[in-house]
């Protein structure tokens, strides 16, 4: 069995085609799949998911490419966060790739999602964009370590992988590291050690190959698993094993 760690279900790519994407993903045995909040407004879209499907779990956030949007503070992300189906805080994290100019708010942001991962006692999912430094260096002054999380969507070198892991972080990889030009980041992949491996689609963008191009959805996270394991000399089974106890683990998905 897989676990996608992080998809968008509730975007309008997946209107009226929830059923469809829910058949697909048990007949390519994905049996969970986190749906991510990026903004305040979506969550409850978000939460319904997570609320009427059982192999559906959610987060509680705000994206870092959302400059134009309701604001949350520790409190409220906490509130928000106190759901039995809500098993992490965010998108959250900093993207100097998206957005330009004076990005401070966008820090600030972040440091209120590791703040109140912190006191819900939930894990971070952090986006990383063309920020790996300012990332990690936020991540130790909030103490993110006692929060725990994922590096969603890694696109990063190795010391940065490193500096996360050392921080307790996981690291999860997308259809990206199937796209032919992704070398460097498939040799950061065969060096993650088992037990802080994720999968994901980041649906409905990044199609691994041999999708590329068309809207992504959780069953093809399996193409990820695929390339891993070439990547990492083991077999598929193996690679499905770790990351869904993985899942199950930090996401306490039982
Ligand atoms: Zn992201
Ligand atoms: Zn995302």
């Amino acid at each position: 069995m897989f676990a996608d760690s992080h998809c968008h279900l509730d975007f309008p790519e997946f209107a009226e085609r929830i059923d469809d994407v829910l058949r697909r993903m048990h007949e390519n045995r994905v049996d969970a799949a986190l749906c991510i909040s990026v903004t305040l407004s979506e969550f409850p879209a978000v939460l319904a998911l997570a609320e009427r499907y059982p192999q559906l779990w959610a987060t509680v956030g705000v994206h870092p490419d959302y400059p134009e949007t309701d604001e949350p503070d520790v409190s409220r992300l906490v509130a928000l966060a106190d759901h039995p189906r809500i098993r992490a805080i965010g998108e959250t994290g900093l993207d100097y790739y998206r957005l330009t100019g004076d990005l401070e708010w966008q820090r600030e942001r972040f440091r209120v999602h590791i703040r109140a991962a912190r006191r819900a006692g939930k894990p971070l999912v952090v986006h990383t964009r063309a920020a790996s430094a300012d990332t990690i260096r936020l991540m130790r002054e909030e103490g993110a370590d006692a929060a725990g999380g994922v590096m969603h969507c890694f696109t990063e070198d190795w010391p940065t992988a490193r500096a996360a892991l050392d921080l307790g972080f996981h690291i999860s990889f997308s259809g990206i590291v199937t796209f032919k030009s992704a070398q460097s980041l498939r040799e950061v992949a065969a060096r993650v050690p088992d037990d802080r491996l994720l999968i994901e689609t980041d649906s409905p963008y990044l199609a691994p190959v041999p999708h590329r191009g068309k809207t992504n959805e959780p069953a093809f996270v399996r193409h990820v698993g695929e390339r891993l394991a070439e990547v990492r000399g083991c077999s598929v089974e193996r690679i499905a094993e770790l990351t869904t106890a993985n899942f199950r683990r930090l996401f306490s998905i039982h």
